[in-house]
């Protein structure tokens, strides 16, 4: 077999000869920001141009009408590459998707065009609702992830980072009842809802004292019932529950409902509670896959990073339950200054300029290049493989997408 450097010489070249389109296509999403579930516009751009390029194409794929899969190759290894194209309500394009989705459309095609002759496939997953729905997890639940040896993206951000620091998330949502009375003439009668919120509100504040630093719960009251002449008789509230593992996840969520309950119970009232699904796990990172990257980057003139504690992004993602069951990577492109935040208005504009643009071809080239890695280099594969394999037999990656409620 020839030296993988001339095939990624070419899917360099195949790159470049796309590289207005896929600007155009990221530009264009930029220009709709549509909310998860309702990209229908990107879905458009991207699944016309990955059909344009010759790739086999199911729109509103695992029965979501703003998914998509894009195929090109039939046997070998299958690297999957994963396209956001979500925005965030009343901001737009904070978190730079369009650029997630023209990078992984530009990788898929280029990789794609020389599948049959390298004898590999590769897989363009089209993945709604990253900031909020969890696209991913409703994919991989239908099979999305089945037969995939690795999976891949990149994320745009203000550093150039091997990873997110990414940790696990679930929002819990709390309806309470009590009993309304007139608050002067009978509060006897009364079984205050708001009072069983308030307490397990303070119970979950002393709980914070006795968590790990690594761990965070906030929450809102979002009902408190209607007049303050009548005893609540319902009462609301939403919490976030973040740990740095899935099992770290479940115990806490265990803890915070035990804190919830108490209150309710000193207050007379009854809960309900709803776990929102899916919950988003934390991100194995695929070390061997992440090297790959590394030096295919490289080739850009860009440097990637390993986190230090004054550059890492912290947060959550749909793209953590991939990692649990394939091998999979998350890296920062860089596309603005490291004071710009991603979720701000600045990154907005940063997300449709030139560094933006930049980030898209090589963003592009680095991901077509590392396929062209695992599909010519088989040790690197089998050691990317291995990596995921030790991660799943230790219990660091659950090997479900799903994390139970
Ligand atoms: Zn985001
Ligand atoms: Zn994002």
């Amino acid at each position: 077999m020839a030296d993988p450097e001339e095939f990624k010489a070419r899917v360099d070249q195949i790159v470049d000869e796309h590289a207005q389109d896929l600007i155009a296509a990221s530009h264009s999403i930029h220009a709709n920001p549509e909310l998860g579930y309702d990209e229908h516009h990107a879905h458009d751009v991207l699944t016309k141009l990955l059909a344009a390029a010759g790739m086999s194409v199911t729109r509103g794929a695992y029965g979501l009408a703003t998914a998509f899969e894009a195929t090109s190759g039939t046997s070998g290894p299958r690297i999957a590459i994963m396209c956001e194209y979500d925005a965030l309500a009343g901001i737009g394009h904070a978190c730079g998707h369009n650029i997630i989705g023209a990078a992984g459309a530009g990788a898929a095609i280029a990789a794609g065009a020389l599948a049959n002759e390298l004898g590999g496939t590769v897989v363009a997953l089209g993945t709604p609702a990253e900031e909020g729905g969890g696209g991913k997890v409703l994919m991989a639940e239908k099979g999305a992830l089945e037969h995939i040896d690795a999976a891949m993206m990149v994320h745009p951000a203000g550093v150039e980072l091997s990873r997110i620091s990414a940790i696990a998330i679930q929002q819990l949502e709390v309806t309470y009842h009590g009993k309304a009375a007139h608050a002067a003439a009978a509060p006897h009668l009364g079984r205050n809802a708001l009072d069983a919120a308030v307490l397990g509100y303070m119970n979950v504040a002393a709980l914070r004292q006795h968590i790990l630093p690594t761990e965070r719960i906030h929450g809102i009251f979002t009902d408190a019932g209607d007049a303050a002449n009548v005893v609540p008789a319902h009462a609301g509230a939403t919490w976030y529950v973040r740990s740095p593992t899935v099992e770290g996840l479940k115990a806490l969520k265990a803890r915070v409902v035990s804190c919830l309950e108490a209150g309710t119970e000193a207050a007379g009232c009854t809960m309900d509670i709803r776990w929102i699904q899916p919950a988003f796990a934390n991100m194995v990172d695929n070390d061997a896959l992440i090297e790959l990257y590394r030096d295919n980057l490289a080739r850009s003139g860009r440097t990637l990073l390993e986190p230090a504690s004054s550059q890492e992004v912290v947060g959550s993602t749909d793209m953590g339950n991939v990692s649990h069951v394939v091998a999979s990577m998350h890296p920062m492109i860089a596309i603005a200054p490291p004071e710009v935040a991603i979720h701000t208005e600045a990154f907005v504009r940063y997300a449709c300029s030139d560094q933006g643009d930049r980030a898209v071809i090589d963003g592009a080239k680095a991901m077509a290049a590392t396929v062209v890695d695992l599909w010519t280099r088989p040790e690197q594969l089998e050691k990317v493989k291995a990596g995921f394999r030790e991660a799943r037999d230790s219990g660091v990656a659950t090997g479900s997408a799903v994390i139970g409620v």
